[in-house]
């Protein structure tokens, strides 16, 4: 009896649930490129890309170790466009007995696969997805009951469970967290390297044809596109990283630099999304460094922190909160998007960059997305879905189970503090800190006021006037609390003013994708 088993695009790993007992004689692997994926957000065209050139080479490597795969191109001329549909054509060519499938990683997909059953009239077993180091029912397990989730505390549990830099029952190297040793602006002396990228191949080449044929009018340049699609360059871009980013990644962690996109990030997530390396050995990868003398322990350990703490903890929060996560807006943000979002076009020289680089590499750091584009759209009172799907749609490693607890939770605090103990919220002066920016800006970072006044001032202030009966209780924020108490009316009056004139003329810039 024929098993049909559908792999889907960030499911590019050879030891996947869903091909388990796959028996190369009797079954057919389903890979489907559909348009629905690509516009349900209007995804950066880098994106696009590297999901289609990664399972084109995937279909590939199945099909060297003797697999039947059959693969739905996005131009093939019957194709219908959506999951569902193809499954369904899939069943009718084919006649197998099963269909089985690894959970999806997003829950608009899941849905969908739990339609397959009565659509097709199929047996559908959905698998757990193996890949990550806390399943889902782990996750729901370490929140039951907890009053306060907070990341710390389910990180140094998985450190425990993982065996990841442990001597004993003890953190290796003493700390548990080194994040106070990785808060470190970039000295002008420090260079940071020249990164590994990956010319396109021919595959890739043909996908970008199609790309800018089809999606022509979707967000982002392709010039520049530079990432793994198959395993062997994915592990090449692990050992460069661990090699020449991983001794500064600590260090230099929070730091933001003009003209230099990557510092000392390891640009892995991409692949870590679509399955080509798995969370296990990019963090095992990390620990032996450590243990050779390669990477000093607060560069390894805030490294891990990323990947074994945050990465599987957003993925717990989202299945454990979706669906109505997507619907928090706990400061009542309403807001358009400002155009500049989509075209860099703005004389805020941070955001300029930040949003630069996002369309030319599908890429900014975590810093930029938190503390710039993230901070600005809190500041401004962005509305939460409408930030929330910008992120999704502009980055190379955009999906929806790890962006989504990132910009509700994190960056706007549209979850009233699920996610972080209290709102990313911050003024010129930590940009100015951490970043060498400010110099060449139109604004003055230190003025708080005025035309030339850095917005990030003024917005700052305006957004803990307007949310002071939600946050002024916190305790983390007493310290701005306490300054605002003594500024006389009239000067908070003045200063909302401002706020609103500059977020007024923003919006009526226009723009969108
Ligand atoms: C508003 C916002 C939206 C984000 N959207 C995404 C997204 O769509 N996809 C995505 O993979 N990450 C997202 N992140 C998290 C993080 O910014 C990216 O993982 C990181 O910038 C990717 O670059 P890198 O691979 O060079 O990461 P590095 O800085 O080198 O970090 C190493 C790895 O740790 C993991 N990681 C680091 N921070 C986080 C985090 N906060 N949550 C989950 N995993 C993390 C990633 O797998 C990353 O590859 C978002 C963060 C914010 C603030
Ligand atoms: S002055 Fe303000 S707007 Fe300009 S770069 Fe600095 S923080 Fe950004």
């Amino acid at each position: 009896m024929t098993v049909l088993r559908v792999v889907l695009g960030d499911q590019l790993s050879l030891d996947l649930s869903a091909l388990e007992d796959l028996d190369p004689g009797r079954d057919i692997v389903l890979m489907m490129e559909v348009v629905e994926e690509s516009t349900y957000v209007r995804h950066h065209k880098q994106k696009i890309v590297l999901v289609l050139s990664a399972m084109r080479h995937f279909a590939d490597l199945l099909r060297q170790r003797g697999v039947t795969v059959d693969y739905v191109r996005l131009d093939a001329p019957d194709n219908t466009g959506s999951f569902t549909t193809e499954v369904r054509r899939a069943v009718r060519r084919h006649r197998p007995g099963r269909i089985v499938v690894t959970e999806a990683s997003e829950w608009r997909v899941q849905a969908m696969i739990e339609g397959w059953a009565s659509v097709t009239g199929m047996p559908v077993e959905v698998r757990v997805d193996h890949r990550f180091l806390a399943s889902r029912a782990r996750f729901a397990v370490w929140a039951q009951g907890r009053r306060g989730w907070r990341m710390e505390h389910f990180y140094r549990e998985m450190r425990r469970e993982h065996g990841l830099l442990m001597q004993g029952d003890q953190p290796a190297g003493g700390e548990w967290n080194y994040d106070q040793a990785n808060r470190k602006s970039l000295p002008a002396r420090v260079v940071p390297p020249a990164r590994l990228r990956f010319s396109p191949d021919a595959v890739t080449r043909e996908v970008m044809a199609l790309v800018e044929q089809r999606f022509a009018d979707h967000f982002g340049a392709l010039a520049e596109f530079g990432w793994p699609v198959t395993r062997a360059d994915a592990v090449r871009a692990l050992d460069d990283f661990i090699t020449h980013g991983l001794p500064n990644f600590g260090d230099y962690q929070d730091a933001m630099k003009i003209g230099a996109p990557f510092l000392f990030h390891s640009l892995l997530a991409p692949a870590l999304n679509l399955g080509l390396l798995s969370p296990r050995e990019v963090c095992q990868a990390a620990e032996a460094a450590w243990r050779s003398g390669a990477a000093p322990p607060n560069a390894v350990e805030g490294f891990i922190r990323q990947i074994l703490g945050w990465r599987e903890y957003v993925r717990g929060v989202y299945w454990t909160l979706m669906p109505n996560y997507a619907d928090q807006n706990a400061l009542q943000a309403t807001r358009g998007l400002p155009g500049f979002y989509w075209t860099g076009d703005t004389d805020m020289r941070c955001l300029q960059e930040a949003v630069g680089s996002t369309l030319r590499y599908a890429y900014a750091h975590h810093i930029q997305r938190l503390m710039l584009t993230g901070n600005f759209a809190l500041l401004a009172g962005i509305a939460p879905r409408e930030i929330e799907r910008w992120y999704l749609a502009v980055y190379a490693d955009a999906f929806e189970w790890v962006e989504m607890p990132n910009t509700l939770g994190m960056a706007v605090f549209a979850d009233g503090g699920q996610m972080a103990s209290k709102p990313y919220a911050a003024s010129g002066a930590y940009i100015n800190r951490m970043s060498d920016a400010c110099s060449g800006c139109r604004f003055d970072v230190k003025l708080k006021s005025g035309p030339n006044a850095c917005p990030f001032n003024y917005l700052y202030w305006a957004f803990l006037i307007r949310q002071k009966d939600r946050l002024s209780g916190n305790p983390r924020m007493a310290m701005p609390y306490r300054t605002l108490a003594a500024w006389p009316l009239e000067r908070q009056a003045a200063i909302l003013a401002e706020a609103d004139a500059f977020l007024d003329q923003l919006n009526g810039e226009g723009g969108g994708s």
